[in-house]
């Protein structure tokens, strides 16, 4: 047995510390399979915070990398372990630990299951906003490591601004608290944030303080139909502009409705070149509805349909959440692209992304969080034929420099990972590349810590 495995066996029980290539290969990497990932020498599964801390302390000892792993649902290679390295899965530490009704806070482990968490809340008449489609699946410190969003988001943002306070474990194993239970507080810099979408490249979060809101009245959403994505665009600045806050703003090109009606066979209407979905949780939807779809018609909808009650509404919601894995179905591998542009820019965006499959003879279905500006352009590949993946690695990234162009990020939600690092200097500077790397200097002066992703 290696030094490494005797050691991590010091403190963990057997069924903890994965050493089979069979299945600790399986862990080798999230859903963007095309990236590269090696084979760990352990997948590690602790329950406990001191089980955490053992293998950190491990790990630095023998400078052994470590790659932290929730649900492995990311889509940007973030979660691929390097040939070698350490698997620190955090699945088993799934506790609720708390729900506080008075403080709307809940405390959890980083391996609960975001659905579960919604649900659990639900009970107390509170929710859990932040959304992402993958949500039955993925946990709440995978959501911190890439800083995820959603659906809902629009209307009641992203990961970032529900999460108060954590603890995290440094690579050196030390123990840090970070952040607040309170409504309030600015003491000190706030390296609660810091660690929201580190890509687990600064520490392992163990525990995190969440807020919530009471649960809203339940949403009723329309469906409205464009013979353009320019015309789409044009209603979502409209609705924007006049100052209606819906709870949902998403748009399907015509690319995905057909995918989505392949897989799921919801009959969508997929000879219209744009689906967008809005949705209101106010006191009154169905006015806010008739308002929207007023606007959506007056941008060119050739059809704006109200959903007739909520399980419609929650059939909506399903057609869009299913967007990604449809998309999938096309050719059986995608480059998911996760631009986000001011909205006022969206149609820019959708009409380049168009030219840039058409140039590349390549099939990109778009979905988006319009009201979020938040594109996802996917492109469809097989990832076996050499001339096609180089034309989808190429539009991928004249996606992104399109984003940059129209005064985007290269990445709304789903982070840089490996497949992004790259283009993350283009985006940020070189003096602000500098001071981030001055700061992963700071907490992680080995380089211990997902190496390869960001940077
Ligand atoms: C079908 C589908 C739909 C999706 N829809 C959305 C969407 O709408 N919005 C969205 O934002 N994303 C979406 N995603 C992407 C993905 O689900 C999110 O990025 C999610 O937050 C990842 O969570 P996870 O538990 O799978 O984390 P993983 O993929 O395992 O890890 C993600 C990152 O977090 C780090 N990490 C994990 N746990 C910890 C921890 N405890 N401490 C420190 N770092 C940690 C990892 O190292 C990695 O860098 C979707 C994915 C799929 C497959």
């Amino acid at each position: 047995m290696s030094e490494l495995i005797e050691a991590l066996r010091e403190e963990l029980p057997a069924d903890a510390v994965l050493t089979d290539p069979d299945v600790t290969r399986s862990y080798a990497h999230d859903m963007a399979s095309f990236c590269e990932a090696g084979t760990p020498a352990a997948v590690v599964l602790p329950r406990t915070v001191d089980q955490v801390r053992h293998v950190m302390r491990t790990a630095t000892a023998l400078r052994v990398p470590v790659v932290p792993q929730g649900a492995r649902t990311g889509l940007s290679g973030a979660a691929n372990a390097g040939e070698g390295c350490v698997v620190l899965s955090l699945v088993r530490m799934d506790r609720i630990l708390e729900i506080d009704p008075v403080n709307r806070t809940a405390v959890v482990e980083p391996g609960v299951v975001n659905a579960v968490l919604s649900r659990a809340v639900n009970e107390y008449g509170l929710s859990y906003p932040p959304d992402p489609s993958s949500w039955e699946e993925c946990t709440i410190g995978g959501n911190i490591g890439t800083g995820s969003g959603g659906l809902c988001c629009v209307k009641y943002g992203v990961t970032a601004e529900y999460v108060l306070g954590l603890d995290v474990v440094l690579p050196d194993g030390r123990l840090m608290s970070t952040g607040r239970s309170t409504a309030k507080g600015v003491a000190g810099y706030d390296l609660t944030r810091l660690f929201v979408g580190a890509e687990g490249s600064l520490g392992i979060v163990v525990r995190a303080v969440l807020a919530l809101k009471p649960v809203p009245p339940q949403q009723l959403a329309l469906a409205a139909e464009f013979p353009s994505t320019d015309a789409a665009c044009e209603a979502v600045c409209r609705i924007m502009e006049s100052g209606h806050v819906p709870s949902l703003l998403e748009l399907m090109d015509n690319t995905t409705l057909r995918a989505v009606n392949d897989l799921t066979k919801m009959g969508l209407p997929d000879t219209t070149e744009a689906l967008l979905l809005a949705a209101f949780d106010t006191a009154d939807p169905a006015a806010d509805l008739a308002a929207v779809g007023a606007l959506c018609a007056a941008a060119g909808a050739s059809e704006v349909v109200p959903a007739e009650g909520h399980a419609e509404s929650e059939l909506l919601l399903q057609a869009r959440r299913s967007a990604l894995v449809a998309l999938e179905a096309v050719t059986g591998t995608t480059m998911i692209d996760d631009v986000c542009v001011p909205r006022s820019k969206l149609a820019d965006l959708l009409k380049g992304t168009a030219a840039i499959a058409e140039k590349h003879g390549l099939t990109i279905g778009v979905c988006a969080h319009a009201g979020d500006g938040n594109t996802h352009p996917t492109v469809c590949f097989d990832p076996t034929d050499e001339e096609e993946s180089r034309h989808a690695r190429e539009s991928f990234d004249e996606i992104m420099a399109l984003g940059l162009e129209l005064g985007g990020t290269i990445t709304g939600e789903h982070g840089v990972g490996i497949l992004k690092k790259e283009w993350l200097a283009r985006e940020l500077g070189p003096v602000n590349v500098e001071m981030q790397r001055g700061i992963k200097q700071v907490f992680d002066p080995l380089g211990l810590l997902n190496p390869g992703k960001l940077f």
